[in-house]
């Protein structure tokens, strides 16, 4: 007894003394004695210390334990970057330098890659065989380099062209998430699904998206076109982290295969938490704001109809829409789950995995931050996750709020179907009351004001 706690006393000593490769030695000889989690303790954080990314990933695996899975995320998240920057971003063979003064000269085509050429490097989409850079309309073009690049260079705001036609078919922006997905159920079948695809390695995992991509192929024989793509790293060149360039660069898969698949109109799954709601925390009329008064007049431009067929709608109707349909068990918006699994612990598994009630840890350390940010993200959807799983200890701060009947922010709120044109308004509209009832009025909606 007294020589293993004079061994633990010895080998916390070392580590102390930031001789993590002398303590871990030592823990080996102890994984089989009392001493073994202490031991795996000390092994686990002086792998970490000693940036032993791939013996610390291994280790956990041999030795799990759900504490270990934040070392583990970290040092694959380590090796990805390592591997990003030996890999270095792609280039095209025939390279030029960016062109401010003829925008539509940075477009690109070698084989079924389409490259542009932006200030600060390359970005490139893998199209579908057939695709023809040449047969893209100057106004789609236009409008991607717009929601890639406005906010950096204000030059690509600026266009005149002549006005693309319409074409015949509606498209969905889509991601396999709860939100998209709602919106999939509410537009008309022939509604073609294109997905945006990271195409180098970060944290994101895209298998889940996957396995819901497999099973509506299998349900219903729709399938989904997949966009490889790394034009989520053009905002690193301004100490952002990757991700979209703008809001709409979400589709620009989409815009610039407008041509190739003959669209007439883009549809988006954005909930009442981005458009009646300003941050998911407060109230506005949403037909008066920036936004709507100017992306869909762009967008109209370029022969797109801008749809937003599920903005009547919160987070816990697409949800409830989900539920109801022959996806509900496949949809999922966890992006750190793997296979078919979800992680439970993030903060799209709190209110959107928890409410549909699978297994999460909502004492997780990702879930508890944000309960307690301020403002509170997405905040009304929050205090009715919050409700509804009778998980209302966790903020005590937000009692009062919680405290109101939240019954009314699964249902639908009838003024949004007004940003629909028709044909595809009445579409949505007999589809949402199949699924949902709508708000009473006077609409509580407009009462809310967390900006907390
Ligand atoms: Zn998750």
């Amino acid at each position: 007894m007294v020589t293993s706690l004079m061994r633990r006393w010895k080998i916390r000593r070392l580590y102390n003394r930031k001789r993590w490769r002398h303590a871990r030695r030592l823990c080996e000889h102890e994984l089989e004695t009392q001493n073994h989690d202490f031991a795996t303790d000390i092994i686990v954080r002086s792998l970490y210390n000693e940036g032993l990314w791939k013996p610390l990933i291994d280790f956990t695996e041999q030795y799990p334990r759900a504490d270990y899975k934040i070392y583990a995320q970290k040092a694959q998240r380590k090796l990805n970057q390592a591997r990003e920057e030996a890999e270095g971003i792609p280039e095209p063979k025939n390279k030029k330098p960016w062109n401010v003064s003829d925008l539509l000269s940075n477009w690109t085509q070698e084989e079924n890659r389409l490259w542009l050429r932006h200030p600060w490097g390359w970005a490139h989409w893998d199209m579908p065989e057939g695709y023809l850079l040449n047969d893209t309309h100057p106004a789609l073009l236009h409008l991607a380099l717009e929601v890639l690049l406005f906010p950096w260079v204000p030059e690509t705001k600026h266009w005149v062209v002549e006005q693309r036609m319409p074409g015949a078919n509606n498209s969905l922006s889509y991601s396999g998430g709860v939100d998209s997905t709602a919106a999939m159920l509410l537009l008309p079948k022939d509604t073609i699904l294109a997905y945006h695809e990271r195409n180098f390695t970060s944290m994101l995992n895209h298998s889940l998206p996957h396995s819901t991509f497999e099973a509506i192929e299998k349900r219903t024989g729709r399938s989904i076109l997949c966009i490889p793509s790394n034009h989520e790293k053009i905002r690193t060149h301004h100490e952002l982290q990757t991700g979209f360039s703008s809001a709409n660069a979400a589709c620009v898969h989409l815009i610039l295969l407008a041509d190739h698949l003959d669209l007439c109109s883009i549809s988006f799954g954005t909930v009442i938490e981005n458009t009646w709601l300003e941050k998911g925390l407060k109230f506005r009329e949403f037909q008066n704001s920036y936004y709507w008064n100017h992306w869909p007049k762009k967008f109209e431009k370029a022969g797109l109809s801008y749809v937003l067929p599920i903005n009547h709608i919160s987070e816990a109707g697409a949800l409830k829409i989900c539920n109801q349909s022959v996806f509900a068990d496949v949809v999922n918006s966890c992006l750190r789950g793997n296979g078919d699994r979800w992680c439970g612990t993030c903060w799209k598994c709190f209110h959107k995995n928890g409410p549909l009630g699978r297994e999460i840890d909502a004492t997780s350390k990702e879930i508890s931050t944000y309960l307690n940010k301020k403002p509170l993200r997405t905040a009304q959807h929050a205090l009715w996750a919050l409700k509804i799983q009778n998980l209302e200890h966790l903020a005590p701060h937000l009692i009062e709020h919680i405290a109101d009947d939240l019954s009314w922010w699964d249902k639908a709120y009838e003024p949004g179907l007004n940003l629909i044109e028709e044909p595809l308004r009445s579409i949505v509209r007999e589809k949402t009351e199949s699924y949902l009832e709508w708000m009473a009025e006077p609409y509580a909606l407009l009462n809310v004001d967390l900006d907390m």
